[in-house]
């Protein structure tokens, strides 16, 4: 592969914000919900905008809130980088690809990133971006598994203990050619909880670049706290 100079501006990035987050308890949208006095989602969109490699961001809103996060968002971003709120869809899957449908034919490059990874730095961007330009079809930022990990049996008994050395949890941002994402969703048939899952069942090679502590995933109370702290700290 030969690594090719970074060009500002040439990646657009896809971000599924419509989920409900029933796992936080109930409220508002996830990606709506305060982190600091400000939504998770506009801690996203103000991190990935920070790369200086996004020229796009494309966000799959809840579809009643299509007007609330465009206006929401609009101050985040500047005239380097343009927005797109599209409504989203039923599952992630389906909002992936509404956000998809609507990337301007011009852009070779995407990165899906969950809204719900809000503290992700845009260093984590620039290393998906430049494994693509070094000739990656698809790339997923990827962390060594610290827990062992067990296999249950039905009523929660240890069936099997797993050799985690070849197990990595991987992270978003994910990135790849346009096209290849574009083959994935239109031959997807079974749901999948993230576009490399995709990509893979389509028999498409993908590749790991080391993923980033700050990317891990706003997913229940506790995590929240975790986000404050981190942010607090720097
Ligand atoms: O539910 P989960 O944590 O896997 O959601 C991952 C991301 O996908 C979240 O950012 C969520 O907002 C988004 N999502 C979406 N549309 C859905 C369901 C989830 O955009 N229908």
């Amino acid at each position: 592969m030969t690594a090719q100079p970074p060009v500002h501006g040439d990646v657009a990035i896809l971000v599924p914000a419509a989920g409900m987050g029933v796992r936080m308890g109930p409220g508002s949208p996830k990606a709506l919900r305060p982190l600091a006095g400000e939504p998770l989602l506009v801690h996203a969109v103000r991190h990935l905008r920070a790369a200086p490699s996004t020229g796009l961001i494309v966000v799959a809103a809840p579809a009643g809130a299509v007007a609330d996060v465009e206006a929401m968002l609009a101050p985040v971003v500047d005239a380097g980088c343009a927005l797109l709120v599209v409504a989203g869809g039923e599952t992630r899957q389906e909002s992936v690809a509404a956000a998809l449908s609507a990337v301007p034919a011009s852009f070779d490059l995407v990165l899906v990133h969950d809204a719900a990874r809000a503290l992700a730095p845009p260093e984590l961007v620039e290393s998906v971006a430049a494994a693509l330009r070094a000739g990656s079809a698809a790339v997923v930022p990827a962390l060594p598994v610290v827990d062992t990990i067990k296999q249950v049996g039905t009523d929660g008994e240890i069936v099997a203990t797993v050799d985690r050395e070849p197990l990595r949890a991987v992270q978003t941002p994910q990135g790849f050619r346009r096209s290849v994402l574009e083959a994935a969703h239109a031959a997807a048939t079974l749901a999948h909880t993230d576009d490399a899952g995709l990509v893979e069942r389509a028999g498409t090679r993908v590749d790991t670049v080391p993923g980033d502590d700050r990317a891990f995933k706003i997913t229940r109370p506790f995590d929240l706290l975790v986000a404050e702290a981190l942010l607090a700290s720097t």
